[in-house]
């Protein structure tokens, strides 16, 4: 962090260097030539640019039509989801923690390889089942993402609020050998 913090004095890099890419959050050479670890630039991509985007976009977000974006990353900014809400009607509603933004995608399918075949689709359990939260991973990248049943949870938080206060499912997830893209708390917190 010191050696980020100092390009960052010196004006090497700026808030730019933080957005999403293909594949992953801000630019490789943050890992490579700073050594920064790869979850903590998503986090600070979170922290940092979210504020700021959520503005920047906020005229456009209505422009954004149901069911006409069905790619799994964020139509707004670019990043792959952080979390996903079945709303009131069923919908299942991924949230951008980068920009704050949503976006309506199939319940039935990977939101980050796109397998839609039910054997390659799982719900990964908790010890302790918590009604309303559910984990949806894929086989086929190994990826997963929590998600939030809102019409059980009504009074639940935000996405991102939901998200860093149930690092419990986490656990779960990453013990059973699943990755996600956008970092959890826990994983800020696992030593390198
Ligand atoms: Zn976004
Ligand atoms: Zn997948």
């Amino acid at each position: 962090m010191r050696r980020l913090a100092e390009a960052w004095d010196r004006g090497e890099i700026g808030p730019t260097a933080f957005l999403p890419a293909p594949g992953r959050i801000g630019l490789a050479s943050l890992s490579a030539d700073l050594g920064v670890r790869a979850e903590s630039v998503s986090f600070l991509a979170c922290g940092a640019l979210r504020p700021v985007l959520d503005r920047y976009f906020a005229a456009c977000r209505v422009h954004l039509a149901e069911r006409h974006w069905d790619l799994g990353v964020c139509p707004f900014c670019g990043a792959p989801p952080g979390f996903g809400d079945l709303t009131d009607t069923g919908q299942r509603r991924l949230a951008c923690h980068v920009c704050g933004g949503g976006w309506v995608f199939p319940r039935l399918r990977c939101p980050f390889c796109g397998a839609q075949s039910a054997k390659d689709l799982v719900r990964l359990e908790a010890e302790e089942k918590e009604e309303g939260y559910f984990i949806s991973a894929c086989r086929q990248c190994r990826v997963y993402v929590k998600e939030l049943d809102r019409r059980i949870r009504w009074n639940a938080g935000s996405a991102l609020v939901e998200d860093w206060g149930s690092p419990h499912f986490d656990m779960v997830a990453l013990r059973e050998g699943y990755r996600r893209p956008i970092a959890s708390l826990i994983q800020l917190a696992r030593r390198p």
